[in-house]
């Protein structure tokens, strides 16, 4: 986008977080698409879990409901739900999960031209409140589609998800100091859009982080301070109309990694082992960040997410040219495998 051209937000209607509130989900989704059927895209596990809770609230609400398994978010099973939810009828599509189901209820709501909601049963990742999705089997990075017409969170799932995906959720939150300092980098070296509200939104989710992470270190993180600032996070992505506030050379780094060793860590984990070194990068204070991960019980080290040297060596020579149009500190730093390797290895990471 031109600097100084018009610039379009869209933004979630609605946002609920609360405390064993899930069953009140039928009156949410009342309350945004009226009374009618409702399509519902969850993973077998989620919906064993919350399934008929789900289903009791909707009955109540008047509504009716079909499932919709999301096996995996690659564009094959994007595009088998998108024909399912077309015989619906529905009016409206719930993503009730972690990543998957809300990144495949998001992908064909878009395919679809219909709204959706997000129902995060974990919070590992920025997803719940951003208007894009990563669909396997596209390009490697998010796609854009639209902000959720409304989030709906119960923080007590939440807490019952395994600690690890809430730490993860952390790192994705740290990352947004590195996309923020690569976007204002953009800014200056190639006269890029920076939008500097969004900006500061993103960081303050990030700072949330770094502010509370020692008093995190005893009892692990506060699912709803770390909730609330996913989603405000995800608000920032709205209102800068792209990833850039949350999403810079880290998120490359991870990207890069999904293709290399697919499988191994998690998003949130490898932007956190990302944010690190391209803090470093940026001469920024990476070890006051990699403290915070280690305190929030987020790996700091590729070793404690099963990766080798190899792997992120080669992760950080290819990560900018995944994307080569979004400007950051890699494009300075012209990695070659021997700087990777010392990088990697001042910073802790190998
Ligand atoms: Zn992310």
């Amino acid at each position: 986008m031109a600097p100084g051209g018009p610039h379009s937000m869209e933004l979630p209607r609605r946002i609920v977080i609360g405390e064993g509130n899930m069953p009140e989900i039928g009156g949410f989704l009342a309350s945004l698409a009226g009374a009618g059927a409702v399509s519902l895209v969850s993973g077998p596990q989620v919906r064993s879990a919350v399934g008929s809770m789900v289903e009791e609230s909707l009955r109540e609400a008047g509504m009716t409901w079909v499932w919709h398994e999301a096996a995996d978010s690659t564009a094959g099973s994007v595009g088998r739900i998108q024909e399912e939810i077309r015989a619906d009828h529905s009016g409206i599509i719930a993503g009730i999960g972690g990543g998957r189901s809300v990144d495949a209820a998001k992908a064909a709501a878009a395919g679809l031209d219909m709204p959706y909601v997000s129902v995060p049963t974990a919070a590992s990742h920025d997803g719940m409140a951003s208007p894009f999705a990563s669909v396997r089997g596209e390009r490697p990075h998010s796609v854009v589609v639209s902000a959720p017409l409304g989030v709906f969170v119960d923080i007590e799932v939440i807490r019952r998800a395994p600690a690890r995906l809430l730490a993860s959720g952390c790192g994705d939150l740290v990352a947004n100091i590195i996309a923020v300092s690569d976007w204002r980098l953009g800014h200056e070296r190639i006269g890029e859009y920076y939008g500097i509200y969004s900006a500061s939104l993103a960081r303050m989710s990030a700072n949330i982080v770094m502010e509370n992470a020692a008093a995190f270190a005893e009892g692990g993180p506060d699912a709803r301070v770390v909730v609330e600032a996913l989603i405000s996070a995800g608000v920032a992505s709205c209102i800068a109309g792209s990833s850039r506030p949350c999403s810079g050379a880290e998120h490359l780094f991870s990207h890069a990694l999904d293709r290399i060793a697919p499988g191994r860590g998690l998003h949130g984990e490898k932007c956190g082992l990302g944010s690190i070194m391209m803090a470093e990068l940026h001469g920024l204070d990476w070890e006051g960040i990699a403290g915070a991960l280690r305190d929030v019980g987020a790996p700091t080290s590729a070793a404690q997410v099963g990766l080798g040297e190899a792997e992120v060596v080669e992760a950080l020579c290819i990560a900018q040219e995944l994307r080569p149009e979004r400007y950051t500190i890699l494009r300075e730093a012209n990695l070659d495998r021997d700087s990777a390797r010392d990088l990697a290895g001042r910073t802790g990471v190998l």
